[in-house]
């Protein structure tokens, strides 16, 4: 292939459409018809990235081997695609301004006024055409954030405009509008689609295809009546409808021919079928499952949908191997006490504790990791999570009263989680926890070695407290395996109790590395303990 190819998505009429889920659905089509494909997001807000974030505003902060906080979209694409992404898939206007006034700092601008035409808009297609200059990638699809008309992603519009106008047919615009129902009329209504379209033909970008969500299907009226008003194509009207499961989303965009559409009118050959077969095995398993077991998601952020968004789509992919539907039932922590935990807890296959940073919610993380251990249901403990239990296990095995992690409790008589050495002079909160993949290395024997089955792996991370070695022998004694260290800077990574059927907590994040073609093994152990502890019931 000559060139990179560039594909835009852009969204009007409302938020939340899915703009991200047909980017990732697109990029699965055309990688299941042998191309190399990268998905990138720009999001318009001024933080640099969104790690300092918290989940009311943002959802999860998903983080790459590189290391980045960024956007969950960037999940969805690895899920789908099973390619890591990197910092250069997720740029924030914080970042784009960060470079260039530190340019402009540097004297680059030799004098000049700096403007948001051109200097933003050039280090915005700057970094959009990062991705196509590594020579790896036959499309970059790249996701803008918010909606058409938002006065934040103007630059972002205008940025689309001119690399349309220097690479022509190299570049293609997509658009994903709502098609609302109307239950009083009986119908769904096109002029919210029509005034979104005219908003971007004000900013100059006429999209090439109309991704349509809707509830109901849409009749070739309304497609053609799409076309019309919107100078597209019919067979460029595609009908995106509500989808049982978001892993639907590639076969109902097949049936649309949105693959056929972008690659026809890039002047590229559309002739054979994109090789799908493995999502449709996968996708036949998670909708014939066999079992069911319901696993507790103790959390404090549990009312919220995206929060834990890898954990919960790792249940959906260790769930499909297992031929196991898995419930996942969200308890908040603040609600469990020593009193509630038992009835909170009845009936749960497996007990999963969530990662997270401060005080809130932390006595029922324990209080319900003490259950686990005691009542011998399975358990998996993820970053703060494994804190939790090295803290319940001080506390209740070892009878270090008052045991806790200095994030918590800075005074506590026993610092059995404490800040790691290096990150004790850090005052600056943006990017600068222990972030991306380390090594470690898994113990003979273990349950850890029995899930992985190698004794080098990495992972990925995402704190500043750790395991505090001064304990180290206390816990090994009483019972406590350290099955995963790293070595370089003799940091505990895994710990588990052999005592147990399944006990095992993390320091590191498995779910933002779980993706269709490869579930992570920690989650089909989990899956497949909770399963044989229902059995045994
Ligand atoms: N707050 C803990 C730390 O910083 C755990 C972080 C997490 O769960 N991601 O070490």
């Amino acid at each position: 292939m000559p060139s990179t190819k560039y594909v835009f998505v852009t969204g009007g009429v409302a938020s939340s459409l899915g703009k991200g889920i047909i980017s990732a659905s697109l990029a699965k089509l055309l990688q299941a018809r042998g191309f190399s494909v990268t998905i990138q997001k720009l999001d318009p807000y001024i933080n640099i990235d969104p790690g300092t974030l918290n989940p009311y505003e943002h959802g999860e902060c998903f983080v790459t081997e590189d290391g980045a906080e960024t956007d969950l979209d960037l999940g969805h694409y690895e899920r789908y695609l099973n390619v890591p992404t990197s910092q250069a898939n997720n740029v924030t206007t914080g970042r784009i301004y960060q470079s260039v006034i530190d340019k402009e700092r540097h004297g680059d601008y030799l004098g000049e006024t700096v403007q948001v035409i051109p200097h933003i808009t050039d280090e915005i297609k700057r970094r959009i055409k990062l991705l196509g200059n590594e020579g790896k990638y036959d499309f970059v699809i790249t996701e803008i954030g918010g909606t058409v008309g938002d006065i934040e992603s103007l630059p972002y519009i205008e940025s689309v405009r001119q690399m349309r106008w220097e690479i022509g047919t190299d570049c293609l615009v997509i658009h994903l509008t709502l098609v609302p129902y109307l239950a009083a009329a009986g119908e769904l209504k096109t002029k919210p689609t029509q005034h979104s379209v005219k908003a971007l033909l004000e900013q100059g970008v006429q999209p090439d295809i109309i991704v349509c969500r809707t509830e109901k299907h849409l009749n070739e009226g309304m497609r053609n009546k799409i076309a019309l008003f919107c100078n597209v194509d019919p067979t460029a009207v595609i009908e995106s409808i509500d989808a049982e499961s978001i892993y639907d989303v590639p076969l109902l965009m097949r049936d649309e021919k949105l693959d056929v559409e972008v690659l026809e009118k890039m002047r590229m050959p559309a002739s054979h079928l994109p090789d799908l077969r493995k999502w449709e095995e996968f996708l036949y398993k998670l909708k014939h499952p066999k079992n069911q077991v319901i696993i507790g998601l103790i959390g404090k952020y549990v009312e919220l949908k995206d929060a834990y968004k890898s954990i919960n789509e790792a249940f959906v992919h260790a769930g499909a191997v297992n031929e196991c539907k898995v419930v996942v039932r969200a308890i908040h922590s603040e609600s469990i006490t020593p009193e509630t935990v038992a009835a909170s807890l009845e009936g749960l296959d497996g007990i999963l504790v969530a990662p997270g940073f401060g005080n809130r919610g932390i006595e029922g993380k324990i209080e319900s990791i003490r259950f686990a251990r005691e009542n011998k249901v399975p358990f998996l403990g993820i970053c703060l999570g494994m804190q939790c239990a090295v803290i319940e296990f001080g506390r209740n095995v070892l009878g270090l009263n008052g045991a806790n992690s200095t994030e918590m409790d800075p005074d506590t008589k026993h610092p059995v989680i404490d800040i790691m050495e290096a990150q004790k002079k850090i005052c600056n909160k943006g990017g600068t926890m222990r972030l991306g993949a380390y090594p470690c290395t898994i113990a003979g024997g273990t349950k850890a070695m029995a899930v992985y089955g190698k004794s080098e792996i990495t992972e990925r991370h995402r704190h500043r407290y750790e395991f505090n070695n001064h304990y180290l022998d206390q816990y090994r004694n009483a019972g406590m395996l350290t099955s995963g260290i790293n070595r370089k800077d003799d940091l505990v990574e895994i710990i588990e109790l052999p005592e147990h059927p399944w006990f095992v907590g993390i320091q590191f994040h498995p779910e933002y590395r779980s993706t269709v073609a490869s579930p992570h093994p920690l989650f089909v152990h989990f899956v497949k303990a909770a399963l044989d502890f229902s059995l045994r019931k």
